[in-house]
């Protein structure tokens, strides 16, 4: 899976649609909410999924274009009111062409404690050293320009940010790093709650040496994720 570049419109849709369903089976549905979104190639702004459909239900005819002021300029389907997640943070970051937000039962558990988040595991080497990025500014929807480009501050140049009272949200150079990311990120989250407070992390060394096979390895999971819901 390479970059949006070379992606046709059909593609992408259907890299939109296959992302939702990994995140269905991986257990990160919340009803109709969180979102997926993959930057348009011709720089016209993001494909979002549609809004008041879970991730099981929607189709390739429910991913929309938004332009990057949220005007809808392809598809019918309804517009997330929190779509400035995604504009915001592919608008400052070019390197990103992929955005989850989801609503992950562990990693929202976890947020709530206010513990840093340790690397235990191999999935926690994607995320630290340093403490995993925090979006503090509210707990509420992220639904203005204003609250996107925070939360996007908040990311900086990383690959997820926890949303406590909320979420989190994933950014990618493709979207099967966006959608790994948020898979690992919930399955450490869940580890560093099991583990609990007292838990002893790998080194910082061990764990950065893990993080030079981050994106290779995102990549590995997206192709098993996606073959193991038939897509
Ligand atoms: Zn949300």
């Amino acid at each position: 899976m390479g970059g949006v570049a070379e992606q046709a419109p059909e593609q992408i849709r259907r890299d939109v649609v296959t992302a939702c369903r990994v995140l269905e089976a991986a257990g990160q549905a919340d009803m109709v909410w969180g979102h997926v979104s993959i930057r348009d190639p011709d720089g016209r702004g993001v494909w979002l999924k549609g809004s008041h459909l879970g991730f099981e239900e929607v189709t390739e005819d429910d991913v929309i274009l938004l332009s990057w002021d949220g005007e809808t300029l392809e598809g019918s389907a309804g517009r997330h009111l929190e779509y400035p997640i995604h504009t915001e943070i592919m608008r400052r970051r070019g390197d990103v062409n992929a955005v989850v937000h989801t609503h992950p039962l562990h990693a929202v558990a976890f947020a709530a404690t206010g513990w840093p988040l340790k690397c235990l595991s191999h999935e926690g080497s994607h995320f630290v050293p340093p403490d995993i990025a925090r979006f503090t500014k509210t707990g509420d929807l992220v639904r203005t320009p204003e609250l996107g480009k925070d939360l996007a501050d908040s990311l900086g140049d990383r690959l997820a940010v926890l949303m406590p009272h909320h979420g989190i949200t994933t950014a990618g150079a493709t979207i099967g790093q966006a959608v790994a990311a948020a898979t690992h990120l919930e399955r450490a989250c869940q580890i560093a709650l099991l583990a609990g407070e007292h838990s002893i992390p790998s080194s910082d060394e061990e764990a950065l040496q893990k993080r030079e096979r981050s994106a290779r390895h995102l990549e590995q999971a997206w192709g098993y994720l996606a073959r193991s819901v038939g897509r």
